[in-house]
């Protein structure tokens, strides 16, 4: 039988292009120095030539992307976007997620567009908030994750400290590819695990270049490193013992976590973790739809946005859907068809964007992210494909919202706008809208978020965009349980401390001021069934 063909590309084609491609995303908290390694690593990939081109001034860091003046004047990074580039014979997709330590449901949903994370922790602090929700949004979807221990030229815990720690906290088995030589802010190079090999880095200045190194077998490093060299075998000798040594199948599963150790902002220890990516980190494989059928990776093209932003030129106020190839060859100019519209569109513009910078895209891959520029029908969720058979990916996981206000429009002439720019903001997954029969009144609608910065930004768009101030009443709310049974809603929707919001898919959300409210309704209702939301539900 003839391979099925994609435009230029055969089957063959495209299952070896997948192969090529390493979708990832860098996971932690604030100030951990998830810029700096992202810079680090685009540094050794040749992507940019020095460090400081991506995230700000030339010389030292500033943040990714100034696109948004409340961006700007924050000094926080609220986009999220793509770094595409070449690392020795792979295509790297690394997918930037926003890192303020309020939390928005964009992060969540760019862990949906990659096959893997890095989960990137600061040697004096170990495992920290935000790290720790993430991952838990990892572990639903069975990412594997690849640990990176970072400023090991500060002074930082003891390296055995924070092996304990991974395993005791969050039971991830660490399996240390390389080893500090020396206690952290003495940082002196790694053993390699590999071979047993001693890794010594130089400085540059400023770390604006990726560090020279050199090897040294183990009889010169111990004449190197002494003590700190014999130290750091026993601890590695010990781990091995232990059986933390590296097992992929447990990687990939998972249950254990390659670990390295390095100094982002001196790119010591970021070659390692790059090379390990392209060698051991996971390709795309194919993706479930809607009815539990994989869709193979040389079917024909399919794709889902998981990110959809508007304003990322302030010079046209153009809006950029991030979409996620699952299937197929992406080209551009292709027509593709949006599942849930239905209605097929001819996608002219497309970019691979990141920070600034966008660069025509003219074909893509299972594992790529397209920027379709313009493409002002799509939502959050959506997918899309071309050709036969059709296809639906599951919608992306909504996360159980922690902010509840009223938005009504400020100024009363600029009502139609207030719901153009309410939609909008629905669509992108800025906010969510929740009906309530009790509120919408007015024009008010109930809205809902993650985190609170994600208010913020839709009062500044609100503004900006659509020239429809809003006033936001916020609502004492902190507890959310999914109602199942919709006949008992007015045990609950009693107004003072307790009400139900309706999402726009129909799920019923049982709203409480606080946990002690939710038992009292429990105690007064025990056969009433209140679940607790989790990621996906
Ligand atoms: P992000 O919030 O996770 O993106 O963190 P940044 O990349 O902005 O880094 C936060 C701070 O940590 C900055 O001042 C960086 O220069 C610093 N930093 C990042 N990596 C290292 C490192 O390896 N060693 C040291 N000493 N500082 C670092």
């Amino acid at each position: 039988m003839a391979a099925a063909r994609h435009g230029a590309a055969s089957s063959t084609d495209v299952r070896r292009e997948a192969a090529r491609r390493r979708a990832f995303a860098v996971i932690s908290h604030p100030d951990a120095g998830k810029s700096t390694l992202t810079e680090a690593i685009a540094l050794h990939a040749n992507a940019i030539s020095r460090a400081g081109a991506v995230h700000g001034k030339p010389g030292r860091r500033g943040v990714v992307s100034d696109w948004m003046e409340l961006e700007r004047t924050r000094g926080i990074s609220i986009s999220s976007a793509v770094l595409q580039f070449d690392y020795r014979d792979k295509v790297i997709n690394l997918v930037d997620t926003p890192g303020h330590a309020d939390f928005s449901e964009d992060t969540y949903r760019a862990l949906s567009a990659v096959d893997c994370v890095v989960m990137l922790l600061d040697a004096a602090r170990g495992l920290e908030t935000q790290t720790l929700k993430l991952l838990d949004v990892c572990r639903d979807r069975n990412l594997p994750v690849i640990t990176f221990i970072n400023k090991w030229d500060r002074p930082g815990l003891d390296p055995l400290a924070l092996c304990d720690e991974l395993v005791q906290r969050i039971n991830l088995r660490p399996m240390p590819l390389n080893w500090p030589v020396s206690r952290a802010g003495l940082f002196r190079g790694l053993l390699d695990c590999h071979d047993g090999t001693f890794v010594r880095y130089g400085r540059t200045a400023g770390g604006a270049t990726a560090a020279p190194q050199e090897r040294l077998d183990p009889r010169n490093a111990q004449a190197a490193a002494g003590e700190d060299w014999a130290r750091a075998q026993d601890e590695v000798r010990l781990l091995a013992e232990s059986g933390h040594t590296f097992d992929l199948e447990t990687f990939l599963s998972g249950q254990a976590s390659p670990l390295f150790f390095g100094a982002a902002v001196l790119n010591h220890g970021v070659r390692e973790l790059l090379d390990f990516l392209v060698d051991l980190a996971p390709a795309p494989t194919p993706r479930s739809d809607t009815t539990g059928n994989q869709r193979e990776l040389d079917t024909s093209f399919s794709a889902f946005v998981f990110k959809v932003q508007t304003g990322m030129n302030p010079a046209h106020r153009d809006q950029v859907a991030f979409a996620r190839v699952c299937s197929g060859v992406f080209e551009r100019g292709m027509v593709v068809t949006n599942a849930a519209a239905g209605r097929p569109f001819a996608t002219k513009y497309v970019h691979q964007v990141f920070g600034q910078q966008r660069t025509t895209l003219d074909i893509a891959y299972p594992g790529d992210v397209i920027g379709l520029v313009n493409a002002t029908t799509l939502s959050v969720g959506d997918t899309l494909y071309s050709g036969k058979p059709g296809v639906v990916f599951p919608r992306l996981p909504s996360f159980a919202p922690a902010h509840f206000a009223v938005a009504r429009p400020a100024d009363l002439s600029r009502v139609k706008q207030f719901h153009r720019g309410i939609a909008q903001l629905q669509a992108e997954g800025v906010v969510r809208v929740l009906r309530s029969e009790r509120r919408n009144r007015g024009g008010a609608v109930v809205v809902a978020a993650v985190g609170m910065m994600q208010f913020d930004v839709a009062a500044y768009r609100m503004v900006s965009d659509y020239g429809s101030p809003i006033a936001l009443d916020h609502l004492e709310y902190s507890v959310v349980r999914r109602l199942t049974d919709p006949r008992r809603r007015h045990l609950i929707d009693t107004g003072s401390r307790s009400e139900v919001l309706v999402r726009a898919d129909g799920t019923e959300l049982a709203v409480f001021t606080s946990r002690s409210d939710l038992a009292a309704v429990r105690r007064r209702h025990p056969d009433l069934e209140l679940a607790r939301l989790v990621a996906g539900v």
